[in-house]
């Protein structure tokens, strides 16, 4: 999906663009961290009335619908006044991040690699999950989140009544930090760009982080994990919520409920209520 010389790519790359200004506009006028009330608003789904169609890759003008759900928004004026982000116009595709990642030198972690994990799934998921960094599994086979812990995070996203596919699971760090010991400042640092690029380009309705070093990387923020998790904040003008980590609800099973209450606020914000019979069933093992 090289959309570099290719006309409608490059508009479809300039709507994405504008978005994630317009988030940064958005963001700065906010005295909190709850999304304003367009943000709560389902951009598609059965719920959600006059809500633009989703899923129409062949034209550009309806990505740029879905991209600008508030008509008033003064996207031409902040694009005239605010510099554009640095990571779109660095990459126009997650294939080019992908490949630029698989290249990469920016941090020590690089020699250390077997495989670098960019990230993998709907490249238009309304959901995106953000993890840690690759463990054993991950850095083996170039994959996101294949390990047990990866295997839980299916389960939950099953529960969900969604697949795997349907989703894009990225992590902070595309390396695996040796031993899986916790990501050091500066290799988020300069590995972040790639995944504010990723967002950037997917564009998702809703952000799910999984786990501490996630939630405190995105909100720019250092309350414990028990704290943010289960309430919404925003990224970039992009709902945010903060769930446990999947291998922490392997070591913690009890709190699976509370995992499981924060996937349910998700998926209301997405406007994709369960059948009552999967939320009784997911409740406790997130196995329907
Ligand atoms: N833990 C993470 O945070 N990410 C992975 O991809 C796997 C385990
Ligand atoms: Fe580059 Fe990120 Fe890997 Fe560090 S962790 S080498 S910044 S891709």
């Amino acid at each position: 999906m090289n959309t570099l010389g290719d006309p409608r790519g490059e508009i479809a790359a300039i709507a994405r663009q504008a978005r994630d200004l317009l988030g940064r506009v958005r963001e700065s006028r906010w005295s909190g961290f709850e999304p304003p009330a367009a943000a709560a608003t389902p951009r598609a789904g059965a719920a959600g009335p006059a809500a633009p169609a989703r899923k129409s890759p062949t034209t550009t003008a309806k990505i740029a619908v879905r991209q600008h759900p508030a008509p008033s928004a003064p996207v031409p004026a902040a694009m005239t006044t605010t510099p554009a982000p640095a990571e779109p116009l660095l990459w126009n595709s997650l294939e080019q991040i992908a490949l630029a990642v698989s290249t990469c030198t920016k941090c020590p972690l690089h020699a250390t690699r077997t495989k670098t994990a960019p990230g993998e799934g709907d490249p238009r998921a309304r959901l995106m999950f953000v993890g840690e960094a690759p463990g054993e599994e991950e850095d083996r086979l170039g994959r996101p989140f294949v390990g047990a812990a990866g295997r839980l995070l299916d389960q939950m996203v099953g529960a969900m009544g969604l697949a795997r596919e349907k989703v894009f699971i990225a992590n902070i760090l595309k390396c695996r930090p040796p031993g899986n010991r916790d990501p050091l400042e500066h290799e988020i640092a300069a590995c972040l760009p790639y995944l504010r690029a990723q967002i950037a380009l997917i564009g998702p309705e809703v952000i799910c982080t999984l786990g501490r070093p996630a939630a405190q990387t995105l909100l720019e923020r250092k309350d414990a994990i028990g704290r943010l998790r289960g309430r919404f904040f925003a990224y970039r003008g992009t709902p945010l919520l903060p769930t446990y980590h999947p291998a922490y609800l392997l070591r913690t099973p009890a709190d699976k409920k509370l995992a499981w209450a924060d996937l349910q606020q998700i998926m209301q914000r997405l406007a994709q209520p369960l059948p009552e019979q999967q939320q009784l069933n997911a409740t406790t093992n997130f196995s329907v």
